[in-house]
């Protein structure tokens, strides 16, 4: 810490959470290289390039912003692609569903009139979500037909969508699909990749377990199948298994938590109304080279890069308040270098990659350790890739000592 710490008083070291594990069992602790193993901020230096995708592909994975592919994503992928049955555990927000949504585009060879690919899911919301994934990604691939069927739709405009237009990709709730598939409205007989999303669920609950082995009954026996969850206990794995044959198994449990060896992390005891003197102070005397400064809501984004634009200082921020296409621009323009200070909500965060950071300040606290994990993974951990970790400071205003429970 240096000259800094010297001459603050407030300011003290965190404790080493690695020595807090057991009273702190939310905490990031330990080291960093170990860490991107293990987690969904484990982001890999590889690329998404070395996967060999598509062309096609590979255009709307950058048009989507995705720099590195996450954990799941290297370890998937490649097995993915080649057809291999996965069965895949990891948090929400790891990045599952890129996994099965881009290797079923690279291996899909659309044939008019024949559904290739069938991804069940528990909620008529995540189908959605996932249709609107299948299609993000098969931007330049316009051959590849994708559509959602679920209940509370009148069935028989998904019937006439069947006939007419045939999709390639189904994505649904299980009781639709069984519906479709009973009349003989859905052929599931080319499917070869057969996909269960948040397939505990799916698999717990007597009633869909039924109506997922009967559709899974009418697909070809030769196919891939792959099934991931945030969650999957341990009784619950045999029963997916039963699905597959010889599948690659991906488990990336709550226990492997990011781990932060190496980083100093400074706190500074302040009142709401000292936040703002601190911080300039902190960004004259510091050798910054790009500074990420997060904040807990979009007023207090705008709020604070407004007053630092007006200090002179070469500030932008991003938050939730703009539109997708207005924070991209921003996040590159950062990225870029044009500017050197963002200020952010928790939106940053995810697999965006500023190699050029080197100081993190926590204007307001994180309100978990969850959003603390997703703001020091923003930036630090796409660092700890690399042979060296170049954060050399990450700091703490708070209105409170942190003490060792803390
Ligand atoms: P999961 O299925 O594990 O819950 P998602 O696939 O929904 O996670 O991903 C969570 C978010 O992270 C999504 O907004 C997705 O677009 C984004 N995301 C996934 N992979 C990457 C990546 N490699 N780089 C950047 N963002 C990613």
């Amino acid at each position: 810490m240096g000259e800094i710490k010297d001459n603050d008083a407030y300011e003290e070291e965190l404790l080493d959470y690695e020595e807090e594990d057991e009273k702190a069992p939310d905490s990031v602790s330990a080291k960093a290289a170990d860490s991107a193993k293990k987690g969904y901020v484990g982001i890999h230096s590889s690329g998404f390039r070395d996967f060999l995708l598509k062309p096609e592909l590979l255009r709307s994975i950058v048009d989507s912003g995705f720099e590195h592919p996450s954990e799941v994503q290297h370890e998937c992928i490649p097995q993915a692609i080649l057809g291999m049955d996965v069965i895949c555990q990891a948090k929400s927000g790891m990045g599952k569903t890129a996994v099965f949504v881009l290797s079923t585009l690279q291996q899909i060879e659309p044939v008019a009139g024949q559904v290739a690919a069938l991804v069940l899911c528990h909620t008529r919301e995540l189908a959605y979500q996932i249709c609107h994934e299948f299609e993000r990604f098969s931007t330049y691939l316009p051959d590849i037909k994708v559509s959602v069927f679920y209940g509370g739709v009148n069935i028989k405009v998904h019937k006439d969508l069947l006939k007419n237009e045939c999709p390639h990709i189904v994505v649904g709730t299980p009781g639709r699909i069984l519906a479709l598939a009973r009349d003989k409205d859905l052929s599931l007989k080319n499917v070869r990749h057969f996909i269960l999303d948040e397939c505990d669920k799916m698999l717990e609950s007597l009633d869909m377990r039924r109506d997922v082995q009967e559709i899974f009954k009418m697909t070809p026996h030769d196919k891939q199948v792959m099934m991931f969850s945030a969650t999957l206990s341990k009784e619950i794995r045999p029963v997916c298994k039963k699905f597959m044959q010889d599948p690659m198994e991906i488990y990336v449990d709550d226990e492997a938590k990011l781990t932060l060896h190496g980083l100093v992390q400074h706190y500074i005891k302040l009142g709401e109304l000292e936040k703002n003197r601190k911080l300039n102070d902190l960004l004259d005397a510091l050798d910054f080279n790009q500074v990420v400064i997060f904040v807990k809501s979009v007023s207090r984004a705008a709020e604070l890069n407004k007053l630092l634009v007006e200090c002179n200082f070469p500030s932008i921020c991003i938050h939730s308040g703009m539109s997708q296409e207005e924070r991209l621009t921003r996040y590159k323009s950062f990225k870029e270098g044009h500017k050197r200070i963002l200020v952010a909500t928790d939106l940053v965060g995810r697999g965006i990659d500023i190699e050029r950071v080197n100081i993190v300040i926590n204007y307001d606290m994180p309100d978990s350790a969850d959003t603390y994990l997703h703001r020091v993974s923003s930036v630090f951990i796409l660092q700890s890739n690399q042979s060296h970790v170049d954060l050399d400071f990450l700091f703490f205003f708070c209105e409170f000592s942190v003490n060792a429970g803390g």
